[in-house]
């Protein structure tokens, strides 16, 4: 029925305006989930409010994207400024929205991977906050995704199940096989639960090596641009500057507690690049252009071999 509907050209439009309404009025909740999971406070209560005077966040204030451009991005009573990102998040998970409702699949397909795109909008964005994922979202997605395929037909339950599997069990093989060579941590935890939850909606193959190979080339890009940015803007000469004047401290001692943030201080910030959000952008590109992305990435392969050989 709502298909039909919305394959009539004359009509078409109304529900896509839903869609990315829809998807702005989710966003603003991303928005609360995005401040709040990580500092493990509840996601619906209290009310929102402005961190500075404490002013109640009334509903008319509370519209997606028209309200932060009403009150010029300031609290309406401390005139303190609120962050573009808010209406950021808004417009980005509306499009987002809109896009999968265009996928030419099954409504209830689309609604799963409705849920999987709402999900790596959460996770980027916490990603870059606090470098962590949330287990909430990647193995709570991750049966989600599980628990979905059994009402979709985009992937079966055992190409989920093995997405899942196998998205963990690469990214921590592939961490561990590093940790040995280089004696470094290349990538947390929350990056192997992160490409689990990925595999478990979309599938093992061929999805996680297109995503993993989009997410480590364009995330070798940004790490080489933010250190180049770092290096241009004189950061790196200062890094190097202060560690010389000051030494780091002594190694902790045998079974001193691991969180301690202060292991982190000397790691200077350009070296700080969250995973996730790439993971996140090859798993949209998959998605959205995976099947040009793969013919593309076949034919020239075939190209080369056929020059090369
Ligand atoms: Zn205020």
């Amino acid at each position: 029925m709502f298909q039909q509907m919305a394959a009539d050209p004359r009509t078409a439009w109304i529900f896509q305006t839903y869609a990315f309404l829809l998807g702005a009025i989710v966003g603003s909740f991303l928005n609360v989930v995005i401040h709040r999971l990580p500092l493990g406070k509840s996601v619906v209560s209290p009310p929102s409010s402005c961190p500075k005077c404490g002013h109640r966040i009334r509903w008319y204030e509370n519209i997606p994207l028209i309200s932060w451009v009403a009150l010029r991005g300031k609290c309406s009573n401390c005139k303190t400024p609120i962050s573009p990102r808010y209406p950021m998040v808004e417009l980005l998970t509306g499009l987002l929205s809109l896009a999968v409702y265009q996928l030419p699949i099954p409504l209830a397909d689309r609604l799963a991977l409705w849920i999987f795109v709402l999900n790596l909008v959460a996770i980027t964005f916490i990603d870059f906050d606090h470098m962590i994922i949330p287990p909430q979202l990647s193995i709570g997605g991750a049966v989600v995704g599980f628990a979905s395929s059994f009402f979709t037909g985009t992937v079966s339950w055992q190409s989920s199940l093995a997405g899942a599997l196998g998205g963990f069990a690469v990214l921590f093989g592939f961490t561990w096989f590093y940790g040995i060579i280089t004696n470094k941590v290349g990538m947390g935890g929350g990056d192997f639960f992160m490409f689990g939850m990925i595999g478990s909606f979309l599938g093992a193959y061929p999805a996680l090596p297109a995503i993993i190979l989009l997410a480590v080339l364009q995330g070798s890009v940004a790490g080489g641009a933010r250190y180049l940015w770092a290096w241009g803007t004189g950061q790196i000469a200062e890094y190097e500057r202060q560690m010389a004047a000051a030494p780091p401290p002594p190694p902790k001692k045998e079974g001193a507690d691991e969180d301690d943030d202060g292991e982190w201080i000397e790691v200077p910030e350009w070296q700080l690049i969250p995973f996730g959000p790439f993971l996140a952008l090859g798993a949209l590109e998959y998605l959205f252009f995976g099947r040009t992305l793969i013919d593309w990435y076949m034919n020239a392969s075939r190209w080369l071999v056929d020059r090369v050989l």
